[in-house]
């Protein structure tokens, strides 16, 4: 597809929260709307790299009042865009094996169900009946909700991008952003390596890159990109088909069902921010240990598949919505490790927030850009 010259709106990034904000727009009737990949597929960044795990279990309301909107959109995905994303709602079962852990877990249950998500509470005792391949003699308390699960983060990208596409959006991948003219305080133009486009609006949607198009347009965006990892493994007939999405709290290792098999991650604590995609061999074998001790039927498992990819992390680990300094420059980004789930509903605030300067879905304007040097970053809700 040849590049337009001229676009009502240029969104920056193809990959969840890009496609759905397209697909929003256009939804809402905006016309002349143009997404831009550099890479030669959409949705091969952070979200074709993630877990693809979804959960209304969060420890700050606005969090789990995201999750509230965005995971019904996806239930509804299918009819509403016609693609199948798999949801599957095996639960997430989040274990605390330490005192501090325990009491933060209780306070996050007390303030979802008071919002209205009915996770249970669960003692170690319970845990370790409901996961009788993993040994948790430490477990001193769970959290489990039916509904949090897994969906397939592709079917999510390109179902918006071809629903979108229906809709006239112009999705042209292959087209790297190399630069924005602003003038007078206000975006003027997008260069990319096919050509320049003069637009008055940009959304940038370029996940853990968005700090560097921040630059491009002079704004400041504090957000950092973090390697993660996971492996996946051959199929093991031991794991019932119903087995939660597991996280080990402390240890910060998680195991999910993936097609017959399992996917395995953990977070490396002592990972340098930069760019760098490719797996940490040494840091998969810390990894596959601490599986391993979990769960001893791993250590039969041979390794199916492994990648890496990049958080887009922000310093109170909440995302970025809204408008900049820079007139017509909003941003999409920082979710931080968990923004596949709120990928539909944020295209959806952003479409609100672009069309009609305010949200009406769901008030985030406390997650907009300002927070950072007004400090007001979103504390946690239950820091014991
Ligand atoms: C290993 C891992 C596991 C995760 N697990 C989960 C999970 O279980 N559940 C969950 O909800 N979230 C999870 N996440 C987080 C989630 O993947 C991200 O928060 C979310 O996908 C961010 O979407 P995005 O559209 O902002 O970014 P991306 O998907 O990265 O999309 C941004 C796009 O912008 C493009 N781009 C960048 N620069 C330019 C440029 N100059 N020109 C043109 N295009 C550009 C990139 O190529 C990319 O495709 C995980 C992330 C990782 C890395």
């Amino acid at each position: 597809m040849n590049l337009p010259t001229t676009a009502d709106i240029v969104i920056i990034g193809g990959g969840v929260m890009g496609a759905s904000a397209a697909y929003h727009l256009a939804k809402r009737g905006m016309k002349n709307i143009v997404l831009l990949e550099k890479e030669e597929f959409f949705g091969t960044g952070a979200t074709g790299r993630c877990a693809g795990g979804v959960r209304y279990q969060f420890s700050t309301e606005i969090n789990v009042r995201l999750s509230q909107e965005s995971l019904p959109m996806i239930e509804r995905f299918k009819e509403e865009i016609g693609q199948d994303v798999n949801y599957i709602q095996c639960g997430y079962l989040l274990i605390a094996t330490n005192e501090k852990d325990a009491a933060t877990f209780k306070h996050n249950v007390e303030l979802q169900n008071r919002l209205g998500v009915p996770t249970q509470l669960l003692s170690g005792d319970d845990v370790r009946a409901r996961l009788p391949l993993l040994k948790f003699d430490d477990a001193i308390a769970g959290t489990f909700n039916q509904k949090d699960g897994i969906v397939d983060p592709n079917g999510v990208v390109m179902g918006y991008v071809s629903a979108a596409q229906k809709m006239g959006v112009q999705a042209i991948s292959k087209a790297n952003v190399t630069g924005i003219s602003v003038s007078d305080g206000e975006v003027r133009a997008v260069q990319t390596s096919l050509g320049e486009i003069q637009t008055r609006m940009v959304l940038n949607a370029a996940g853990p890159w968005s700090g560097l198009i921040g630059q491009m347009a002079g704004v400041s965006l504090p957000i950092v990109p973090l390697r993660r990892q996971m492996f996946t493994t051959n199929p093991l007939k031991d794991v019932p088909a119903d087995f939660p999405f597991v996280i080990d709290f402390a240890k910060s290792l998680y195991f999910h069902r993936e097609g017959e098999g399992l996917l395995i991650g953990m977070s490396n604590q002592n990972e340098t921010p930069g760019f760098d995609q490719n797996v940490d061999d040494d840091f998969e074998l810390v990894n596959l240990e601490a599986a391993i001790e979990r769960m001893p039927l791993v250590e039969k498992a041979s390794r199916a598949s492994h990648w890496a990819g990049l958080y887009e992390v922000t310093p109170d680990a909440h995302p970025i919505y809204g408008g900049t300094d820079v007139k017509g420059f909003t941003v999409c980004t920082g979710f931080s490790g968990h923004g596949f789930m709120h990928g539909p509903v944020s295209g959806k605030l952003m479409s609100e927030y672009i069309l009609d300067g305010k949200y009406s879905t769901l008030d985030v304007s406390m997650l907009d850009l300002k927070r950072f040097e007004e400090g007001r970053l979103i504390k946690e809700y239950n820091v014991v």
